[in-house]
């Protein structure tokens, strides 16, 4: 019998909570998978909320916001991206867990026991600090990890930056658990370990006294999001900083922390913030010699080369002054708050997309995800001021009154249909004699 709760909407007391891992059991503890609420599409409006609370407290504290807004856009990007997969496809890490867990478990915890809740919460935060570690010293998932930490600010919206295929790579380190624990009880809490990290990725919380001695903390993450020699490799933590202490990663914060890669990749494209390292690794196991080595290029750690230590050389990290400026665009405010307008009409569509899915034909859910790929690629490539912008720019706009024209997207608001109609009309007449003007005279600044 379905659990009544798993159809109702995560109240506001249960939705704040569950950004802190503030559950009770009694009130997460399902009979089965289908009964756990999908809580991470569920907290859309307290990430909205809190990321707006921390606008505002910075700009009380500092007289700034926390951070740049197209680095924003692009941490967002990745957010929105790394979703798109779950619209066609069951999430690997459970598909693999129940998987074990019917062919493979040695017994079964109950379901129902806060024992069982208790024992998972730790279970799940102990896989996670095994597997974000092997993300930053295993190459070919660092490739994946990579883009959670391209970000050069550190504030809410980079808890949003994820990548598309670190799923993939993380599903092995909670396995072990299947041999005992219920996919139900796994599944509550894979999400909540998850929304847990949401709430430290911020400068505006400084020391939490003695609770950075168990929790991860806000200064703990900074620490782990920094480029400075100090931070590389520390504090892997998801909710418990223990394992970090425990094993050797902890790192205090104690020195002003420079965010970002250690190569930073300056740009606000959304596919080369996914996949510009797994490029590098293609061509550096080509241009490796020796079959080892190659071996090497993808299980080393990504400072490793020939006749180096497995992590590399803590020399070789470029040393930072303190005083290093992030990238930003060279777009125009005008231009910025264009793409600020065409990015929250497709987070528009990207929301309904996800709270019609059950409803929507194959054809119509592919072609959305298509317009909101679409938007996110034309998007970064007006940030960076790409040659082709405008060509693209017009093509997604034609896209967008196509799409409507056939019924495959309506507007958010359906009273607004007609001026969202003439809105994009306007957009491609604008875009389109860019476009002309472009191809006739080169790239466009
Ligand atoms: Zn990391
Ligand atoms: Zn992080």
């Amino acid at each position: 019998m379905k659990n009544p709760e798993a159809q109702q909407d995560v109240s506001v007391s249960q939705g704040i909570r569950m950004m802190f891992y503030m559950m009770k059991p009694n009130e997460t503890s399902f009979r089965t998978l289908e009964d756990v609420p999908n809580y991470v599409q569920k907290a859309t409006p307290f990430f909205i909320s809190l990321m707006l609370l921390e606008l505002l407290v910075s700009w009380i504290h500092k007289g700034k916001p926390p951070g740049h807004l197209d680095d924003a856009l692009t941490s967002v990007s990745a957010g929105v991206l790394s979703r798109l997969p779950s619209l066609f496809f069951k999430s690997i890490e459970l598909t693999s867990y129940i998987y074990i867990w019917e062919n493979y478990r040695l017994f079964s915890l109950p379901w129902d026991s806060p024992w069982t809740w208790y024992l998972t919460f730790l279970g799940v935060d102990f896989g996670y600090y095994w597997f974000h570690r092997m993300a930053h010293e295993v190459n070919i998932m660092w490739a994946a990890h990579q883009t959670h930490h391209s970000s050069e600010g550190y504030n809410l919206s980079t808890a949003l930056r994820q990548s598309v295929f670190q799923i993939h790579t993380s599903g092995i380190f909670y396995s072990p658990l299947a041999l005992f624990i219920p996919p139900s009880v796994y599944a509550v809490h894979l999400q909540f370990n998850l929304l847990y990290q949401f709430w430290i990725h911020t400068k505006v919380i400084n020391n939490l006294g003695p609770l950075k001695l168990i929790l991860n903390t806000p200064s703990h993450h900074r620490v782990h999001h920094g480029r400075n020699r100090y931070c590389i490799d520390k504090n892997c933590a998801g909710t418990l900083i223990i394992w970090d202490r425990l094993f050797g990663t902890f790192e205090a914060e104690n020195e002003k922390v420079v965010y970002g890669l250690t190569h930073p990749i300056n740009t606000f494209e959304p596919f080369k913030v996914q996949f510009h390292y797994l490029v590098y690794i293609w061509t550096t196991f080509w241009a490796t010699p020796g079959f080892f080595n190659k071996f090497s290029v993808i299980f080393k750690g990504p400072g490793w080369g020939p006749g180096k230590p497995r992590l590399g050389l803590s020399e070789e990290i470029p040393e930072v002054t303190g005083k290093e400026v992030p990238f930003s665009s060279a777009a125009s405010q005008l231009l910025r708050i264009y793409t600020v307008v065409q990015f929250a009409l497709m987070l528009s569509f990207y929301e309904e997309t996800f709270a019609d899915k059950a409803v929507l034909s194959q054809v119509t859910l592919l072609l959305r995800v298509c317009f909101i790929i679409l938007t996110l690629t034309s998007i970064g490539f007006l940030l960076d001021q790409r040659s082709k912008a405008a060509v693209v720019e017009t093509f997604r706009c034609l896209a967008f009154l196509t799409l409507c024209r056939f019924g495959h997207l309506k507007p958010f608001i359906p009273s607004l249909a007609f001026a969202s109609e003439i809105f994009f009309s306007i957009c491609v007449a604008f875009w389109g004699v860019r476009s002309v003007k472009q191809l006739a005279s080169g790239p466009w600044k």
